[in-house]
């Protein structure tokens, strides 16, 4: 029998959770803000070379971010995405002071997150946007 190692186990958790996650936001390649294109790059060593797992470069309108490995899950990429795009969003709309600020950046992150991720749908709701975008 194999023995499991610690790392395994927690691979294995990771995992499950993967699974049981319904909802999962799906990162895109690039989304438009207050007309720019932000474009997203993948890293496979930011949390060591910039010892963060998100940047926001608001001039050249890019997020990257580290690519979920063991230690660091894919819930944990999501967030840091909505993250970025926070510090996107006060950086261009002229809140640098909002933006400079971490925790708030990082609560309003997380909610929307929690928001998107446990939201729930009906085939009714998939209707009644389908019908509304025919207009
Ligand atoms: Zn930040």
């Amino acid at each position: 029998m194999k023995k499991l190692t610690k790392e395994g186990y927690i691979n294995g958790i990771l995992k499950l959770f993967y699974i049981m996650a319904k909802n999962r936001l799906r990162i895109p390649k690039e989304f438009e803000l207050l007309g720019h294109t932000i474009i997203i790059e993948w890293n496979d060593n930011l949390e060591f070379d910039e010892e963060a797992y998100g940047l926001a470069e608001c001039i050249k309108n890019k997020i990257i971010l580290q690519k979920p490995n063991k230690q660091y899950g894919v819930t944990q990429v999501e967030e840091t995405f909505l993250h970025e795009v926070i510090h996107l969003i006060f950086d261009n709309t002229s809140h640098r002071k909002e933006s400079k600020n971490e925790i708030l950046v990082d609560i309003i992150a997380s909610l929307i997150h929690q928001m998107l991720i446990s939201a729930k749908y009906t085939k009714e709701n998939d209707l009644i946007m389908k019908i509304k975008s025919k207009k």
